[in-house]
């Protein structure tokens, strides 16, 4: 074993995790499930919506057999829903075509939607015993500080410097636990803000830490501009119930149920009208300002009519969730 593999290994049987709820099986399918939730989602977040979901849908044949509604609901509220939409269809296709049973190589894993090559990798590792690297954005700050790597990871060059970095380092021996070690030290001791180099197990190979280049490295996404949208919700409310539409099934919160989007024009023609406090939600490639406009309904018209409490337990993105929590408790209703 390489020191750095050496180090990281003897840390992780001393400080690293041992008790989340997904570890201690070689069950693939529980395994999959937590690496997609742990998709650009920290643990403490992930832990209640795993359990939930694990007793949902306790194994692919039970996803694959769900409606996609329910799935999104069980979701709701973690983010980046395309996860929840891939896991669906991966369901679907292991059970369709792999007769319910994960393959064991991390390029046949990384063949199925939602499966990137560091979530394959995990996959692999943790169910198989595979011997692959990983590389999420936990690990490319280790190695960026470790080994001074300069540059954005998110570059392509960069990311192609590290994955070669990631390959060579791979042990020979315990794969499971040096793949934990990495994802404990990049998501506790080494994180963004303020890592906790005294206690770290690299500290004295790291060049960001010896060179004192801790909070240069990684380099940060060079700055550009987030384009600004902005849009008006529509919550229309009639005895204690309040439309919503479902999303098409492409597009931002695809699938979802949202409240209709109304041109600001429009809001003249509504009765009894109220308004709640803009806010901004930002997405990955641009922000949203979102107007909120309330509005008594004349009569209950198409769409998908639920008290606050259903629309809190459905499939909806967060800036929904948000009104609907505002909406509950005003008094009186428009
Ligand atoms: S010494 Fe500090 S910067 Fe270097 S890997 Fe450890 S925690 Fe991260």
């Amino acid at each position: 074993m390489n020191d750095f593999s050496a180090l990281l290994v003897a840390w992780q049987k001393q400080a690293g995790r041992h008790d989340l709820p997904w570890q201690g099986s070689n069950d693939a399918y529980s395994i999959w499930v937590s690496e997609i939730m742990l998709q650009q989602t920290q643990v403490a977040t992930v832990m209640p919506y795993y359990e939930r979901f694990m007793s949902s849908f306790p194994d692919v044949h039970r996803l694959a057999s769900s409606h996609l509604d329910a799935v999104l609901a069980a979701w709701s509220g973690l983010g980046y829903y395309s996860r929840a939409r891939n896991m669906h269809r991966t369901a679907r296709i292991i059970v369709e075509h792999h007769d319910g049973k994960f393959p064991d190589h991390p390029e046949r894993l990384a063949e199925f939607p939602g499966i990137g090559r560091s979530t394959a990798a995990a996959i692999a590792v943790f169910a198989f015993s595979h011997r692959a690297a990983i590389l999420d954005g936990n690990v490319k700050r280790v190695f960026s500080r470790v080994f001074g790597i300069e540059g954005y990871p998110g570059e392509k060059s960069v990311e192609a410097i590290m994955w070669k970095k990631a390959e060579e380092l791979l042990p020979a021996a315990e794969i499971g636990r040096y793949t934990q070690a990495l994802m404990d030290l990049g998501a506790g001791l080494c994180s963004r803000k303020n890592p906790n180099c005294g206690h770290c197990p690299l500290k004295s190979d790291c060049i960001a830490h010896i060179r004192g280049r801790v909070h240069e490295l990684p380099q940060a996404r060079p700055k550009k501009a987030l384009p600004s949208k902005e849009t008006t919700f529509l919550v229309s409310m009639r005895e204690g119930l309040i439309r919503f539409e479902r999303r098409p099934g492409s597009g931002v919160w695809a699938e979802l149920l949202c409240f209709p989007e109304i041109l600001p024009a429009d809001v003249s023609n509504l009765h009894s009208v109220k308004t709640l406090p803009a806010f901004t939600h930002a997405f990955t490639h641009f922000r949203l300002k979102i107007n909120v406009v309330l509005a008594q309904a004349e009569g209950f018209g198409d769409g998908v009519w639920m008290t606050p409490e259903e629309g809190l337990a459905s499939s909806i993105p967060n800036p929904v969730r948000k009104i609907l929590e505002e909406v509950r408790i005003l008094s009186p209703w428009p």
